[in-house]
């Protein structure tokens, strides 16, 4: 008999093994597709809402339960289903082995509810799956150097299964779950949503991030890395689904998805020395304690002080509401802020990034369905907004639909394969990438200087529904590409500070249209700089990575640089300095990033 030459991984998620009558459709899709000739490895997540009622069971004793007694206890949910699994898989006739995190060899690092994949090992799984088992393996889980449980994260599964078909060199990693694919954005929030065939890694990643909890975002962190074609399925039918990969579905639309991120909290920093190092003083402090600082709007100071406004997720604003409380100590600032009732609404598309007038299309559908914004920070390819909560759905649907996201594109991107031939793994391959590395490490593609625009900053911007549209609008109509843009909350009741950046050669004509909407519209003050430097650095998971701005900011402040403008993305951080400390800073940069430059 030839051995099988392929291998699959199939996760199945909580609600895909929620009784005992979906463990055992479940099992039966595994033999089905062992017996289609692959060497099956399943990933499972814990029963139904298992991990929600074990949290509860926490509460219940204490509000701050420690990390690591977190993990020892969530951990055990996944525990239940694989071994529910396995019975299921031999009760049909089928030889299958359950294993732990800990009992393939799993390893990660030690930040408890939060770990990192260092490395996983093989050998026990492929020696089982030689032996004609299907190995089941408990999804989420990991163990650390002192053989401590350690989990990865809510909806960390993915992670898992994603990680495991690029150490196993899978040809496919089959996401089974309890909608039929990924969406336009959440199809439960806006029944409208529509199920895409496919989607480009950079896209979902940043959706993920911002929102579409259909994937652990840092699941796709793995697959962009290590080359792993996910096909996200029903796990109540054969549908189709969606496949995530190097291909976008169209080449003809901006925008590609929009997503929700409900409960955010905002907290602004006001009147800080706006001298180099500073923002360095906060967010050093919040990263040492694991919070992901998610919109960083730093923007233009004025009178030697600036603002900085950051979202957090809202449960951890009381860790980090301390942090800040410490850098206080060292940093004196006017006042401090935070709203813990905001919402932050994103699109995302590749194609954006070659387009004009995205972001004001987004702003006049806001306008229009009367939603006011907050704070607005750009990247290449997303836009994202901070609204109050009690708008957030509203805005969802405006954007969803002056996107036209409900209706299937005309057009399909050239050379686009049927769903079913997603390109395998080349596995010769992603073992090269994978020796001697920790998988999750932070690997930084380039550090880039693009001195070629200007920036023009608005004082004040009264803080009501359509400003931005209007500014961004008049811009556009006069031809004039946007790249960057910074809408800080400032906290002032006369309104917001907005910056943009444009390219130089069009800087003076920007510069103008809006002088002239400032002054009939009774906003502050016009700026404008010719000089700018636009740093970017570039890899994957940026934002999950904690450290990265981090860096940046600690090799600015070394040498003095002063930091302007700043947005974020998985995949890229841009901060704007000044046009004369552009060489200087991207020295820097280049050297603070040299350990984990490819
Ligand atoms: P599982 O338990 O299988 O991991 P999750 O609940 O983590 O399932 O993810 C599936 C859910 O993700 C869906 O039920 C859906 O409500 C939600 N979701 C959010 N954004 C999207 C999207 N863009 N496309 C599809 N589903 C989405
Ligand atoms: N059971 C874990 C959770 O609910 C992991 C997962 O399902 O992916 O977050
Ligand atoms: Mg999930």
């Amino acid at each position: 008999m030839s051995l099988p030459t392929s291998l699959i991984v199939q996760k199945f998620g909580g609600t895909s093994v929620a009784d005992s009558e979906k463990i055992l459709a479940a099992a039966r899709k595994a033999i089905r597709a062992q017996q289609q000739g692959h060497q099956v490895v399943m990933v499972v997540s814990a029963m139904g809402k298992n991990t929600d009622l074990l949290i509860g069971l926490a509460g219940e004793i204490t509000d701050r339960p420690s990390a690591r007694e977190m993990d020892m206890l969530l951990s055990t949910g996944e525990q239940v289903s694989v071994a529910l699994m396995a019975m299921a898989i031999q009760s049909l006739g089928h030889q299958a082995v359950s294993l732990t995190g800990a009992q393939i060899g799993i390893k990660t690092d030690s930040i408890h509810t939060k770990a990192r994949i260092k490395s996983i090992s093989t050998e026990r799984m492929q020696r089982l799956l030689d032996a004609g088992n299907i190995v089941i393996a408990a999804g989420f889980q990991g163990i650390d150097e002192d053989f401590n449980i350690t989990t990865l994260g809510r909806g960390g599964s993915d992670t898992t299964a994603v990680a495991l078909a690029a150490v196993l060199g899978a040809t496919a990693c089959e996401i089974y779950t309890d909608v039929d694919g990924v969406y336009t954005t959440d199809p439960r929030v806006l029944p409208e949503a529509r199920r895409v065939d496919r989607i480009s890694y950079e896209e979902m990643l940043e959706l993920a991030s911002l929102g579409a909890g259909v994937m652990h975002n840092r699941s796709i962190e793995f697959a962009k890395k290590f080359s792993v074609p996910i096909h996200v399925r029903s796990s109540l039918s054969d549908a189709p689904g969606s496949v995530i990969g190097t291909q976008v579905e169209s080449d003809a639309q901006s925008v590609s998805g929009a997503a929700l991120l409900k409960k955010e909290a905002r907290i602004t920093l006001m009147g800080v020395p706006d001298v180099p190092g500073t923002s360095l003083e906060f967010f050093s402090r919040i990263a040492t304690r694991n919070v992901s600082v998610d919109m960083i709007v730093q923007n233009v100071g004025e009178e030697g002080k600036a603002d900085i406004s950051f979202t957090i997720p809202s449960d951890e604003l009381d860790v980090t509401m301390e942090a800040v409380g410490a850098a206080r100590e060292i940093v004196p600032v006017d006042d401090v802020t935070h709203d813990q009732h905001t919402s932050k609404v994103s699109v995302v598309g590749l194609a954006m990034a070659r387009q004009t007038g995205v972001a004001e299309r987004m702003f006049r559908a806001l306008a229009d369905a009367d939603v006011n914004i907050q704070m607005i920070t750009t990247s290449e390819i997303k836009i994202s907004v901070l609204v109050d909560q009690d708008a957030a759905q509203q805005a969802l649907r405006a954007v969803h639909k002056v996107f036209e996201l409900e209706k299937p594109p005309e057009v399909l991107a050239a050379g686009n394969q049927p769903v079913e031939a997603a390109g395998p793994t080349n596995p010769a391959d992603v073992v090269d990438r994978l020796r001697g590395v920790d998988m999750e490490q932070l690997t930084i593609d380039d550090v880039l200087l693009d001195a070629s625009q200007g920036r023009i900053t608005i004082g004040r911007v009264p803080d009501s529904p359509g400003m931005a549209a209007k500014v961004f609008e008049e811009v556009a109509a006069a031809g004039i590409f946007v790249d960057m843009i910074v809408q800080s909350y400032t906290g002032h009741p006369d309104g917001a500070r907005l910056s943009f950046t444009v390219p130089r050669k069009t800087l003076d004509e920007s510069v103008d249209v809006v002088r002239r909407l400032a002054a009939s519209f009774n906003c502050g003050s016009v700026s404008s700089s010719p000089s700018i430097a636009k740093l970017s650095v570039s890899g994957v998971g940026l934002r999950s990575h904690t450290g990265v701005a981090i860096r940046m900011f600690r090799a600015l402040a070394e040498a003095n640089i002063n930091v302007q403008m700043i947005n974020t993305s998985e995949v890229r951080v841009n901060v704007v300095v000044d046009g004369e400390q552009g060489e200087l800073a991207l020295a820097k940069l280049q050297a603070a990033f040299a350990d984990v430059l490819r």
